[in-house]
């Protein structure tokens, strides 16, 4: 098909074109003396991205999925008791892992569109008297949905109820994106990976450590061995890794973090906003369609998920947008299937190239039948987005 692919997943995001040509490179000894450079300026960029000082990143050849897995591995035994939140595929995904794991998790059921419970983790945290919870489960954005979860509210019921649990964080979409402050939230585990927010391709599972729980890996009984802190430490104290590390993404890392301190990761957080309440305009204001996220507390700034009418298939717009326009579309994913499909609003982002998905998302909804009027999303996000 003649023209470029638009990419509107929520991750994989779209590569800026400087983030391609930095990891363009030949492949270098990983054990030179000048590597430890390279190891250091992607820990101190790392550092600013998650707003830590007494953090310590990890960079894992693996996607984020590798990084649930390093962060429950290291901290935790077999049979100890995780509180956590389903209301989506990644949210239930994590706690599916634990329990393959061998941990005991108290499951919190919760509407789909919604997020993390705060009432509900206070009484559990409250009732958890015999201190059994040893962490905390809270997947920020649910990418599934379009939701966002309020990590500092579970941070400050953690300390109103002085309960000593860890707190973990799946940020995979929303670092670099959405505010999150692993020093400031007390955050212990936080897990993410390259493709999203850090504009990278896949292949990078990154994770951020409070000392706390590094501490927690001289107890943890859970088996680990490629996930192992232990030896990620030892290498990287000496600028190395302790396996072969992938070059080419840790010369595109550099360059990506470079991108965001140019742009100002505030400000990244800000245009992430803004962009997201141009396509909540359109989906509510234009189309007159829901959101799966139920309220504006839940809104994510990084992913729209877009409900179709009743007697649609979100399968049939996503395949249309594609097929016919070569537009890629997210979609539903387990129990939404077929119910909605997403647009991604996250990373190498503006206007104008959201614009692409709006108006290419608005021709196959009018394709497969659904009502919307020509023109008004394009019409309501120009109208937010040229007023603010
Ligand atoms: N958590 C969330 C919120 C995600 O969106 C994803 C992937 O999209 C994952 C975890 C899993 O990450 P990965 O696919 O990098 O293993």
């Amino acid at each position: 098909m003649a023209g470029r692919n638009f990419l509107f997943v929520p991750g994989p995001t779209n590569v800026p074109d400087r983030v391609l040509r930095a990891m363009v490179v030949s492949m270098e000894d990983h054990r030179s003396p000048d590597f430890p450079q390279i190891t250091t300026q992607i820990t101190e960029g790392l550092k600013r991205v998650f707003k830590t000082k007494n953090g310590t990143p990890f960079v894992f050849p693996s996607s984020g999925t590798g990084c649930w897995e390093a962060a429950l591995t290291n901290t935790l035994s077999p049979g100890d008791l995780v509180l956590a939140a389903r209301f989506g595929q990644f949210s239930h995904l994590w706690i599916d892992m634990c329990q393959r794991l061998g941990l005991e998790v108290d499951i919190v059921d919760c509407e789909w569109g919604t997020g993390v419970p705060l009432d509900i983790y206070r009484e559990r945290l409250t009732a958890d008297t015999d201190r059994k919870i040893k962490a905390v489960l809270v997947c920020h954005n649910e990418t599934a949905t379009g939701v966002t979860s309020d990590v500092a509210g579970v941070r400050r019921i953690l300390d109103e109820v002085n309960h000593p649990a860890l707190l973990f964080v799946d940020c995979v979409s929303s670092l670099a994106s959405i505010d999150l402050r692993f020093d400031e939230w007390g955050i212990d585990m936080a897990v993410s990976g390259s493709q999203k927010g850090l504009m990278l391709p896949a292949g990078l599972g990154i994770l951020c450590a409070s000392p706390k729980a590094l501490g927690s890996r001289h107890t943890a009984q859970l088996k680990r061995s490629y996930f192992d802190l232990d030896a990620m430490i030892t290498s990287n104290s000496t600028g190395y890794y302790p396996y072969t590390p992938a070059l080419s993404l840790l010369y595109g890392l550099i360059e990506s973090l470079k991108m965001i301190e140019e742009e100002g990761l505030d400000n990244i957080i800000l245009r992430h906003h803004y962009l997201a309440a141009g396509v909540r305009a359109a989906v509510q204001q234009g189309w007159k369609l829901g959101l799966c996220a139920k309220s504006p507390v839940w809104y994510s700034d990084t992913v729209s998920a877009i409900m179709v009418p009743e007697g649609i298939n979100g399968v049939d717009v996503i395949a249309r947008a594609y097929n016919r326009y070569n537009l890629s579309l997210g979609a539903g994913l387990s129990r939404v299937a077929g119910k909605l499909f997403r647009i991604g609003h996250l990373g190498d982002m503006n206007e104008v190239h959201l614009m692409a998905a709006i108006a290419g998302a608005e021709m196959a909804m009018l394709d497969c039948g659904i009502r919307v009027e020509p023109g008004s999303g394009v019409a309501a996000a120009s109208e937010y987005w040229r007023n603010i």
